[in-house]
């Protein structure tokens, strides 16, 4: 019989959910987590993993289609998605059986169904009710739509945009943050029209507006559309597509429209205002130490306000884990959070943009690395470049890049973030040659005042 008591119950079993069990039973803790469908939840099933995929298949015929550049015979035939669709489902299924590997290897009870905070310290599944000495609220958060704006049949979220199983002719994308333009890079290279709809001045409105430019110029080239500054007011179907309508008094048509307009918290009929939870929007509000209002009692990943990004959610959890178990770790800088959009071409960033540094310290000094300089970056013809931006006591407080590949170059900048490095720290670092990761050497360096591949 499963125990119905715990160390820590756990509410929904995705990134900050799981995360923070395995942690917790490496501490020694006993953990029950409560999961209604698949552990690995948004990111493994329905997020990261599955539009990373697509994204790889749509380098792919990238590559195919434009071979003459490098002097390669090739030609894109055309996508079989069903193939594209196996070849994803088959990288989420090996993964997820990986991780139902590790709940049996760190011991965690999972018990199967939908569970509802029932307050203090309990979580109730099925009648039966599991109390911990700490409860972790998990639930995670879902796709959001506008009011009036009714998901079904061709207006779709990335919940449905993740299985067609046909490529769109022509799509409308609302929103032009990092899923809408995910989605719109993959559609593009598998050959669709594409159009998207951003109600704000520019794409990827929450990074410096310098990358906005870089990568709003790399989707002209690319034939992606965009309109920005622009509301969307309605749209309509029927058998032969969707129809949608611009405040401007403009009307686009497509075959689908991906409503991408964010995520909001999944916090309703899970008991938590009838428990007394602090909500905000639907958030769950929590201190810098993930505790809620409620004694006992945290939230973590996209259910408490911030980044919806699921390495947070790993980190809050681990977090969380430790917290419980007296290990008194550090609080977590939500700026310090690498970002990354995956489109072609890659944004890149961590720390603060320099609008947010500026607003800060009074005043900045930033810097331009373009990839025109970098040999790695020429050979793969991608353009884009590194930015710096330094607080005016020394340290370089946000380093944003744009380019092919670029997410992969995150992590030094972390470090070089996190560790809060002057230029004059960084510069005498060697960078591998020819590596797009020499870019940011080549950007400190020049920071530093020692420019070396530097034009003009
Ligand atoms: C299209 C897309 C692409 C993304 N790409 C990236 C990316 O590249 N990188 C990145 O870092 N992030 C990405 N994200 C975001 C990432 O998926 C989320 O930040 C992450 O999954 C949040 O983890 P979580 O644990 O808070 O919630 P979730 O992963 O949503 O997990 C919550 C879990 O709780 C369960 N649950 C909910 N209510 C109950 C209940 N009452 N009882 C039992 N179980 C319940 C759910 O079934 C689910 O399994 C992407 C998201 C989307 C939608």
């Amino acid at each position: 019989m499963t125990d119905t008591s715990a160390d820590l119950v756990i509410l929904g079993g995705g990134s900050g959910g799981y995360a923070c069990a395995f942690r917790a039973a490496e501490l020694g803790l006993s953990v029950i987590l409560v999961e209604k469908d698949k552990v690995g939840g948004t990111c493994l099933h329905r997020g990261c993993i599955p539009t990373k995929a697509l994204l790889h298949a749509a380098e792919v015929a990238d590559n195919a289609r434009e071979g003459d550049q490098f002097g390669v015979k090739s030609s894109l035939e055309g996508i079989d998605i069903h193939g594209v669709n196996s070849y994803k489902d088959g990288v989420v299924a090996g993964l997820y059986k990986g991780l139902q590997g590790l709940f049996k290897a760190n011991k965690v009870t999972v018990v199967e169904g939908t569970g509802r905070f029932v307050g203090p310290n309990s979580v109730e599944v099925d009648g039966t009710r599991y109390t911990g000495k700490n409860v972790v609220l998990a639930t995670g958060s879902y796709a959001r739509s506008l009011p009036g704006l009714e998901i079904g049949g061709r207006i779709i979220t990335s919940d449905q945009a993740l299985n067609l199983d046909y490529v769109p002719q022509k799509v409308v994308v609302l929103g032009g943050g990092v899923i809408g333009v995910e989605f719109a890079s993959v559609w593009r290279s598998f050959g669709a029209e594409v159009t998207i709809v951003e109600a704000l001045p520019r794409l990827v409105p929450a990074e410096d507006e310098w990358a906005s430019k870089q990568l709003e110029r790399a989707f002209r080239k690319r034939g992606i559309k965009f309109k920005t500054g622009v509301r969307f007011t309605g749209a309509t179907q029927d058998g032969s597509g969707v129809s949608v309508s611009l405040e401007s008094g403009e009307s686009l048509e497509a075959d689908l429209l991906l409503v991408a307009v964010g995520r909001g918290p999944n916090s309703a009929g899970h008991g938590f205002e009838e428990a007394g939870l602090n909500l905000e929007r639907g958030f769950v509000l929590t201190d810098e130490r993930l505790r809620t209002n409620l004694p006992g009692v945290y939230a973590v990943g996209d259910l408490v306000p911030g980044l919806q990004l699921a390495h947070r959610g790993f980190q809050q959890g681990i977090f969380i884990a430790e917290d419980i178990a007296g290990q008194n770790p550090k609080v977590i800088d939500e700026a310090g959070i690498p970002r990354v959009t995956y489109c072609k071409p890659e944004v890149a960033s961590v720390g603060l943009t320099e609008a947010q540094a500026k607003e800060k310290y009074g005043s900045a000094e930033t810097l331009v690395y373009a990839l025109s300089g970098n040999g790695k970056s020429q050979i793969l013809k991608t353009s884009g470049g590194v930015k710096l931006v330094k607080s005016p006591e020394g340290p370089v407080v946000g380093i944003t890049l744009v380019g092919e590949r670029v997410g992969e170059l995150i992590g030094e900048a972390q470090l070089i973030y996190s560790w809060e490095a002057t230029p004059e720290d960084v510069a005498p670092l060697v960078h591998a040659h020819p590596t797009q990761n020499e870019s940011l050497g080549e950007a400190f360096l020049a920071l530093a005042g020692k420019p070396l591949h530097v034009h003009g």
